[in-house]
């Protein structure tokens, strides 16, 4: 019989929102999740959850047997803090100065813990395998950790047939939940150009290559690429966050370098503009007499939602949360490493409404008074557990996503 955990979120509530405090208190930089990574080990082990560890260095893999053969569906949380100083003031705030669980992976991986704790309970009545990934070095692109853990076989001795993840969001309220078929998070790259002219006095800018007017015409074509060559209904950003040249009012500046980054949803719409950014950049450049040293990051790529996947978690939203959870959504440029696994696995990303009450404009990610609701969690453990348990049950019946059938199972 498939088992329906409503209501198991609040049973480990407070474990759970204090293991989440512990987190926020204590937080590791991408990439040194040591303490974290052990605490993960700890709590797995008292679960009676067994787990293996070393994956991208701090990954830990936890495996729930269920009672009876069949798919395997992964779920992942990530661990890393941001270099952020946090400038809240509740009672459990960062420990660290210039450390801060800033984009909410404290909340995911206590929650994957408790989702953990759930789908133990009950795995006797699971067809199949739950596989509870705990990533690493979520923060830092293009690396990232996932990349990294599946490198070091992570999935090598189990695949996953699917697999889910979810992020806290702080434009949703609580009680509501973000996703969509197809493009969801968009591909960041990075990008540094140098461009070297010829300083001189400005009053003789004839014996010079004025890098100024040369990065002002380069930065401007630039801006044609989104306006001019992609396709409207296809959404690109370009932005410049960083420019530097120049050092007096009547010295025309040798150099100038300047910084950015391109979000694009679509692989070839990315390829497109990168190839664009090349030739501007360098033709531009050459035209007026200067050089152009180009260094290129290929960041994270598109977060691409399978659409069965998708489907399957607004249709379990909808009955854990009710009918009116799952509001409709844009897609988000941000960038997020989840996005190597769905390029190797079918799966879906969401996001878990944690909205303050009351607050007209709240926080960003990344911002160092960001803040989420944590009468989230109970939600966000409950829904990934069930997600899980119906991926299984619907893998097993080998049926497209019928939410009637699905549920008519267990109750
Ligand atoms: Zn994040």
């Amino acid at each position: 019989m498939k088992p329906i955990i409503k209501g198991k979120g609040d049973q480990y509530s407070q474990e759970i929102i204090e293991l989440r405090r512990h987190f926020h208190q204590n937080p590791e930089l991408s990439g040194e999740e040591y303490e974290t990574s052990k605490k993960v080990q700890e709590k797995l082990k008292e679960y009676g959850i067994p787990y293996s560890t070393g994956y991208a260095k701090t990954g830990v893999l936890g495996v729930i047997d269920g009672g009876r053969p069949g798919k395997t569906v992964a779920l992942r949380a990530d661990m890393d803090a941001l270099p952020i100083t946090e400038e809240n003031e509740d009672s459990y705030i960062s420990k660290v100065k210039g450390k801060m669980h800033a984009c909410g992976h404290d909340a995911h991986t206590s929650m994957l813990l408790g989702t953990a704790r759930i789908l133990n309970e009950v795995k006797e009545t699971l067809p199949g395998k739950i596989l509870l990934v705990f990533q690493p070095s979520e923060e830092i692109t293009p690396i990232g950790g996932a990349e990294p853990m599946m490198k070091d076989g992570v999935f090598k001795e189990h695949t996953p047939d699917v697999i889910f993840g979810q992020h806290v969001w702080p434009d949703l309220p609580v009680g509501q939940i973000g996703v969509l078929p197809g493009p969801f998070m968009g591909a960041s790259d990075r990008f540094k150009v140098e461009i070297e002219g010829a300083g001189g006095h400005a009053s003789m800018p004839h014996q010079t290559v004025d890098a100024i007017i040369i990065a002002n015409a380069v930065i401007t074509n630039l801006q044609t690429i989104v306006s001019r060559n992609v396709n409207p209904i296809d959404s690109t950003v370009l932005t410049i966050g960083r420019i530097e040249g120049g050092c007096r009012y009547n010295v025309i500046a040798d150099k100038v370098t300047f910084e950015g980054t391109i979000r694009t949803y679509k692989t070839e719409t990315k390829q497109m503009v990168k190839d664009r950014f090349y030739s501007i950049v360098q033709g531009v450049t050459e035209s007026m007499g200067a050089k152009a040293n180009i260094e290129y990051y290929d960041g994270y790529p598109a977060t691409v939602n399978d659409p069965e996947w998708a489907k399957r978690v607004k249709q379990t939203s909808e009955v854990v949360l009710g009918e009116d959870s799952t509001p409709r959504v844009d897609p988000c440029l941000g960038g997020e490493d989840f996005s190597r696994f769905l390029l190797k696995y079918p799966g879906a990303y969401f996001w878990l409404g944690t909205g303050l009450p009351g607050v007209e404009k709240q926080k960003p990610l990344h911002d160092p008074k960001f803040k989420l609701d944590e009468r989230a969690i109970p939600i966000g453990m409950e829904l990934m557990a069930q997600i899980a348990i119906d991926t299984l049950y619907q893998l097993e019946e080998g049926e497209r996503c019928d939410n009637e059938k699905l549920y008519s199972i267990g109750n």
